[in-house]
């Protein structure tokens, strides 16, 4: 199933089924057991916004090899975890706005995982459980203060560092999702989820370790090779064959 968070009218944003060019109303979140009210907008007339509201998101560092090795890490021994705020989060079709302070940011295509249900301490054979669904995230990260500062959350948390969407889509094996990331229409990422060093039941399980997961949180997965830096003007699209495209802009 495809769900949605929809801004309906001026001022007012709703969950949503998405069905073909439908979208159907829900009464709240679907991983709070939001169901449709009857009522239906066409899709077309809605603006799609961040599809999950987070109480926290985190990252996972070096989760795919080669782009460990492109920029000179080693793969971890276990998961590498960061945070960024959700004041990060950026609307499919947004903008963003690079900070003055970073020369280098780059895009970083990965998928999202979307919590379904509160977990702590969640082992790996029951991890997927704990799962809602999936959507496409850009990692934006300024790779010179991620150097310069050691701890990550400048690098990682600047305000639009996390464009999200279009969509959360139940239902999909996590070992075999494709994902790729065009800039100005140049392919320049393209990965599948089984190259994750971790998998998606490992990150949730690892992450329910030292974090109660909560509903609607989100985990950033990693990102596979060719991560590559941003500058005004650039036209970004990430795409899954199984979620859909998320685009964004640089102002
Ligand atoms: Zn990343």
């Amino acid at each position: 199933m495809i769900f949605a968070r929809l801004l309906i009218e001026p001022g007012v944003i709703r969950h949503a089924e998405v069905r073909a060019e439908t979208a159907w109303l829900l009464n709240g979140a679907p991983w709070l057991g939001g169901v449709p009210t009857g009522e239906t907008r066409p899709l077309a007339d809605c603006q799609l916004q961040v599809p999950v509201e987070p109480s926290k998101i985190l990252g996972v560092g070096r989760n795919y090899r080669a782009h460990a090795l492109e920029l000179g890490n080693e793969v971890p021994k276990e998961p590498l975890w960061f945070y960024k705020p959700p004041s990060s989060l950026l609307a499919p079709g947004g903008s963003l706005v690079l900070p003055s302070v970073s020369a280098r940011v780059d895009f970083e295509a990965e998928i999202g995982v979307i919590i379904g249900k509160r977990v702590r301490n969640v082992d790996v054979a029951h991890a997927l459980d704990a799962v809602f669904g999936y959507t496409l995230v850009c990692d934006v990260t300024a790779r010179d203060l991620q150097k310069q500062d050691g701890q990550w959350a400048r690098a990682k948390g600047f305000d639009g560092f996390c464009p999200t969407g279009p969509v959360s889509v139940t239902g999909l094996n996590p070992l075999d999702l494709d994902l790729s990331l065009k800039l100005n229409g140049v392919l320049k990422q393209q990965g599948n989820t089984s190259d994750m060093v971790f998998d998606v039941a490992t990150l949730v399980a690892c992450a329910s370790e030292f974090a109660t997961l909560e509903p609607g949180d989100l985990i950033a997965s990693g990102t596979p090779a060719g991560v590559g830096p941003l500058a005004s003007g650039d036209q970004v699209v990430l795409f899954a064959p199984a979620i859909g495209e998320l685009a964004f802009v640089v102002a």
